[in-house]
């Protein structure tokens, strides 16, 4: 089959490479003039156990798969990774019962190895923590998200597949079989595939939008919910990671490590109506109230803004989150076309996993 993948992120370049390695000819649209241009660049790094979601969701199932995947793919493509575990902390008697009912959580979706342990041996394992008790995730880590997206690439253009970049797909119609595609941009015109896959994140449901006969009623709401970072300008306190026990619409203020061991916090959750990509200072306020908690030693004056992400919710402030919204014909009534809807965290984790579902529906 041809087929067309629309977003050059994490989730179209997965999806995109797996597609490839059946033998089908397919094609990237991105509308920027590079990969990893929009949410998949402006994340944590992580690569999730799987701990926090409902046990047979999409997000449970992908990113417990997804993550032993990338162990696989990142150890054999030469991706830079790093196994470094995490511990999820609980400061009162309030949050221990929190962490506990994420170990259940974790348990039940299969997780490996997790393990509640008390303060002492928290603090044993990581010297400056303050905590009465933690859960220990030895299968969570950290990847080069930048690497592992450009051996995704390498492997599609190896297999035949092409990116089209400054190209914008339009919308689309299906008409005697196949999918009729309007681009603007460098590739600008209308060419025909057998099946299209909408990963266009932040941009799907506006391209559900422009989908002939497409039921409206399908197209879900898009909530953006961006998370803020601070850089941490010092010596690095931690070897793990590091999260607070959960808040409503994110994983709380973390710790997060890149390779070279630096060390930042975040992401927050702030509320947005329109995407806008600037830190406020001022939540600088916040965010050292809230690590204090867990690092009583963080140094007055420490935090530097540092960039932002937006997370492509489905749901607001106060409700259940979402599950990952996979929309294959069974949803929408038209052949060949997924949409992929609300992809948030744990995406970058999912994402190889996800791509083996969604090539399977284009079949
Ligand atoms: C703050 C934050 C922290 C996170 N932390 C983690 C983490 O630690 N671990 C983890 O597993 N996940 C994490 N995630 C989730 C993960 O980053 C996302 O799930 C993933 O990056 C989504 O990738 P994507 O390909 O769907 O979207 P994107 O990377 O946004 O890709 C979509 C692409 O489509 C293009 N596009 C849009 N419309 C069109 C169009 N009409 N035509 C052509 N191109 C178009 C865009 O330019 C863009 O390049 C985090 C997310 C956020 C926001």
């Amino acid at each position: 089959m041809q087929i067309l993948v629309v977003g050059a992120g994490v989730i179209g370049l997965a999806v995109a490479r797996e597609a490839a390695r059946r033998g089908h000819d397919v094609t990237v649209a991105e509308k920027t003039g590079g990969i990893a241009n929009g949410v998949s660049s402006r994340n944590s790094e992580v690569i999730h156990g799987g701990l926090y979601y409902p046990t047979g969701s999409e997000r449970a199932r992908h990113c417990v798969r997804g993550r032993r995947m990338m162990y696989e793919f990142c150890a054999s493509h030469g991706v830079g990774h790093r196994k470094c575990g995490k511990l999820i902390v609980a400061t009162s008697d309030a949050e221990l019962a929190k962490v506990e009912t994420v170990l259940a959580q974790g348990q039940k979706n299969g997780v490996e190895g997790l393990e509640m342990i008390g303060g002492n041996a928290a603090r044993a394992m990581e010297a400056e923590l303050n905590c009465i008790g933690a859960l220990w995730s030895p299968e969570t880590g950290i990847v080069d998200s930048h690497g592992f997206m450009l051996a995704l690439q390498g492997e599609l253009e190896d297999r035949g597949g092409m990116i089209a970049f400054e190209t914008t797909v339009e919308s689309l119609s299906f008409k005697a079989s196949q999918w009729h595609v309007r681009f603007a941009g460098r590739d600008a015109g209308v060419l025909a595939f057998d099946a299209v896959v909408n990963a266009a994140g932040l941009g799907a449901q506006a391209l559900a939008r422009r989908i002939e006969n497409y039921p409206a009623a399908k197209v879900p709401r898009l909530v953006l919910a961006k998370g803020n970072y601070f850089g941490f300008a010092g010596r690095p306190a931690f070897s793990r990671l590091i999260y607070p026990t959960p808040v409503d619409g994110g994983l709380g203020v973390h710790v997060t490590l890149d390779l070279a061991g630096r060390m930042r916090f975040g992401p927050d959750v702030e509320w947005i109506s329109e995407e806008t990509y600037t830190v406020d200072p001022k939540r600088a306020d916040s965010f050292y109230e809230r690590i204090r908690t867990y690092w009583p030693a963080l140094p007055a004056g420490s935090l530097v803004p540092d960039y932002c992400g937006i997370r492509p919710k489905l749901t607001g402030p106060g409700e259940p989150a979402a599950d990952f919204l996979i929309a294959a014909e069974p949803a929408h009534g038209l052949p060949r076309l997924v949409n992929l809807f609300g992809i948030e965290s744990p995406g970058l984790t999912a994402s190889l996993s996800l791509a083996e579902e969604v090539v399977g529906y284009l079949a």
